[in-house]
């Protein structure tokens, strides 16, 4: 066997290791915390996010975070019996929102995958802020399936939606997901999306340099003036089975800089913390901000870290809380939930969890603080975590 195809031989190692131990009252180990709207971790960042996955499992093999050769019908998915019911994922997402979320996202695998997706969403838009406020809830996809669900979503309570597409061209697009799928298809959900009043719809691009570049521009066209935003997105180094490479990002000055040759733009400012893209609105002929043009964004989630005001909690398919995207392991809240712990207890242990906080891998990407495989852990797939 070749030194080479050694290089492609990823074992199918469970991504799922041991839990951290839960902070719990009962124990003795730790005080019963109430829910007061408001938490803040080790660097004084407030918990306002919430992304839940609701499936391990996706139709399409984008190379960047399912590839083909490793998510084999082999690949060790969740059973069923594992997965959160529409019910847990409820109850836990209703302590969260005591905490002080405001935001709830639907990610996966994905979640359009899920059955019934709709039943949790109803139950979801049920929920209410400690103020009475409804939630801001919302939904990441790759849209192979919106045509279909546009509507359900929209009567179930969803919000908004982003849909993922990384280009225009049919055949750039299906090498990107891997699958042989079609453009028109995602074209043909965004627009149902639309028609149903699933907006404001966002775009997600991720940009592979010498992959996908070539479709920056194309995509940026025929977004611009539609209210769609559209934000590229720089390829990272999550998970454990992407290969990712340095050389393969393209940083988002570039992709900026490379728009502007044709599509002069000006910054904006940011509309809320912890907001992961920064804002560029397309300029009118005296500079302005074309507000009819609308605006992209650029998520530098590798050349320019924002953990500093990171609000995002992650809750994986089978309950598992993550505190970061790049976390090699998580707190199983499923067993709290399955083993018959009140609401109070299950609180108190997201507040000791949250409380207890300090990553920020992207900050440190690159230094030896930042190595979760380097202490002999396995990072867990975007996949699995809810990107
Ligand atoms: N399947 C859905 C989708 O693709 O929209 C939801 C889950 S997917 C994991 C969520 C988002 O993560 C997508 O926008 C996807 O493009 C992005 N993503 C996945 N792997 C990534 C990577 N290595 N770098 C940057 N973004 C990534
Ligand atoms: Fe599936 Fe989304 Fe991952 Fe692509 S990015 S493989 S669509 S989960
Ligand atoms: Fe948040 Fe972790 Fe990403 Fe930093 S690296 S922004 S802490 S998810």
């Amino acid at each position: 066997m070749s030194e080479n195809s050694y290089a492609r031989i990823i074992p199918l190692v469970d991504q799922r290791p041991a839990a951290l131990p839960i902070p719990n009252p009962k124990s003795g180990i730790a005080s019963l915390l109430p829910a007061t709207g408001l938490l803040s971790d080790t660097r004084g960042r407030a918990l306002r996010d919430l992304r839940i996955s609701v499936t391990d499992r996706c139709n399409f093999r984008c190379s960047y975070c399912m590839p083909k050769d490793v998510f084999t019908k082999d690949y060790p998915y969740l059973p069923h019996a594992s997965l959160l019911t529409f019910e847990e994922i409820t109850r836990i997402a209703g302590q969260f929102v005591a905490h002080g979320v405001q935001k709830i996202r639907l990610t996966g695998g994905e979640p359009l995958l899920r059955k019934n997706i709709e039943v949790l969403i109803e139950q979801l838009s049920a929920l209410r802020t400690p103020e009475g406020e409804t939630l801001d809830l919302t939904l990441t996809t790759n849209g192979a399936l919106l045509a279909r669900k546009a509507a359900a979503l929209k009567a179930a309570g969803l919000n908004r939606l982003t849909v993922s597409l990384d280009g225009l061209d049919d055949a750039v697009f299906r090498a990107m997901n891997d699958v042989d799928f079609p453009v028109r298809d995602v074209l043909d959900g965004i627009e149902a999306a639309h028609q149903v009043g699933l907006g404001p719809i966002k775009v997600n691009m991720v940009v592979k340099r010498g992959t996908n570049d070539n479709q920056i521009l194309p995509m940026a066209r025929h977004f611009k003036g539609t209210g769609i935003v559209l934000r590229f997105i720089e390829y990272m180094d999550v998970g454990a089975t992407n290969g990712w490479r340095m050389n393969d990002v393209l940083p988002s000055a570039e992709v900026v800089h490379l728009l502007q040759q044709e599509l002069p733009l000006i910054a904006l400012e940011a509309t809320q913390p912890g907001e992961t893209a920064q804002r560029w609105g397309y300029a009118d002929a005296a500079g302005r901000h074309d507000k009819a043009a609308g605006e992209i964004g650029v998520i530098s989630s590798v050349t320019q870290a924002f953990c500093s005001d990171c609000n995002r909690a992650r809750l994986s398919t089978e309950g598992q809380l993550y505190l970061c995207l790049f976390a090699s392991q998580g707190y199983n809240l499923r067993d709290l939930v399955r083993g018959g712990h009140a609401d109070e207890e299950l609180a108190s242990a997201i507040a000791h969890i949250w409380g207890g906080r300090s990553d920020r891998y992207s900050e440190l990407r690159g230094s030896e603080g930042a190595a979760p495989m380097g202490d002999g852990k396995r990072r867990v797939e975007m996949s699995y975590i809810g990107g």
